[in-house]
């Protein structure tokens, strides 16, 4: 049994997306190839984090990132066998997942750095992580300024490992701002800083990439397409991945939307001249008008703004989703289509010759493709090809 109202993940289109970018990635550097860190953390985007991270690992992913220890626990009952980084600040209580799921910590604060310092000792065990530098978005990371203060206890904890040195851009989606360039130097500073505290070694000053043999990596999605001096050793994209440019970032590399949202009319209404559709009659009909019924609604995630705003595709033509969207049900302005029940509906993706793609979607309602994607509803089934 299977409700009216899917969301379709192409697998095939995901791997290609990954190959997309590791082609793009290879082609503007002759000398080092940088690798992928690929993002599936919020269940891949919304489209199913056990699913997503089997093809991405198929298609040759050997890092991926989450957001949490719960989601790496989830991505390893899944069977996923690559490499784990979570980004997110961890909480004390639940470090043991870190040890049992084989996950690689992202350390952002000196009280992370002693939990897991602490609860590596308890385990008898080395942890490998990563470090979180903050270069200017002011979220997690220790200060780029202030890194000699910080970093020499972090770097003598006996069981704990350097893998990487990363940071995150506050403005990659935006080429006016002066901060992301700003970051890109900071980092610059913070890795000739690392690179001078010596681990404790007693030897002299090195290089961060050969700390602890470490590496680097800096950009998400919007970095990646805007500045080839941040791929460093990895790049991590998520949005990406599943075929969405970051807006307003145009698409300079060949990407597939993965999802597709379909629904189908289960009933269609004939409406007089000047009567209201729906809760508050938000809509009043203008002329004698045809509504179809369409069993998908804000508790899937669609957003009420879609009404009086956002369109659906029914027989390969526009058609305005009208009044208010409801818990289970939105309608849509059929008016001079040949429409029954049963006639697919698409939300999101292609019909026809049209398309409703998610960043025009996000623009007609003031946000941004990832929150949409992100919010399709635990209540839609993700049906894999
Ligand atoms: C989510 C996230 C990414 C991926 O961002 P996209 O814009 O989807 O490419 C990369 N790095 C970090 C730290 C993130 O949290």
């Amino acid at each position: 049994m299977i409700r009216q109202t899917v969301a379709r993940v192409d697998l095939a289109a995901l791997k290609s997306n990954y190959r997309a970018i590791a082609d793009r990635l290879s082609a503007d550097r002759a000398a080092r190839t940088p690798g992928v860190i690929a993002v599936v953390k919020a269940n891949a985007y919304g489209h199913g984090a056990g699913q997503v991270a089997r093809a991405l690992e198929d298609a040759g992913a050997d890092l991926l990132a989450c957001a949490d220890i719960e989601e790496g626990a989830a991505l390893r009952h899944a069977g996923v066998r690559a490499n784990i980084l979570v980004f997110g600040a961890l909480s004390v209580s639940d470090l043991d997942g870190l040890f049992d799921c084989q996950l690689t910590p992202t350390i952002s604060t000196p009280g992370a750095a002693h939990a897991v310092q602490a609860a590596a000792e308890k385990y008898k065990t080395r942890v490998r992580y990563h470090l979180k530098i903050d270069t200017g978005m002011n979220r997690l990371g220790f200060r780029f300024d202030n890194l000699k203060r910080t970093l020499p206890a972090l770097f003598a904890s006996e069981n704990l490992d350097l893998e990487a040195v990363y940071t995150h851009f506050a403005t990659a989606d935006d080429p006016e701002s002066p901060l992301f360039n700003e970051q890109r130097l900071r980092f610059e500073r913070a890795r000739a800083d690392i690179a001078t505290m010596n681990h404790g070694t007693g030897e002299g000053p090195r290089d961060v990439s050969s700390f602890s043999s470490s590496y680097v990596h800096a950009a998400n999605s919007a970095a990646l397409l805007r500045d080839s001096r941040v791929w460093y050793d990895r790049v991590r994209p998520g949005l990406l991945l599943y075929g969405v440019v970051p807006p307003p970032l145009a698409a300079t590399l060949s990407l597939t939307p993965i999802m597709t949202l379909v629904s189908r009319v289960v009933a269609v209404k004939g409406v007089r001249t000047d009567e209201g559709v729906g809760y508050g009659l938000k809509f009043t009909a203008e002329q004698p008008t045809t509504i179809a019924i369409v069993p998908a609604g804000y508790a899937d995630g669609l957003d009420l703004r879609l009404a009086g705003r956002g369109s659906v595709l029914i027989r390969g033509r526009r058609a305005p989703i009208v009044g208010s969207v409801n818990m289970d049900m939105l309608m849509a302005d059929v008016t001079g289509l040949d429409v029954s029940p049963g006639d697919e509906v698409v939300i999101i993706g292609p019909q026809g010759d049209d398309r409703i793609d998610v960043r025009e979607m996000a623009a007609q309602i003031g946000t941004i493709p990832y929150e949409i994607l992100c919010r399709i509803g635990s209540r839609i089934e993700r049906v894999y090809a």
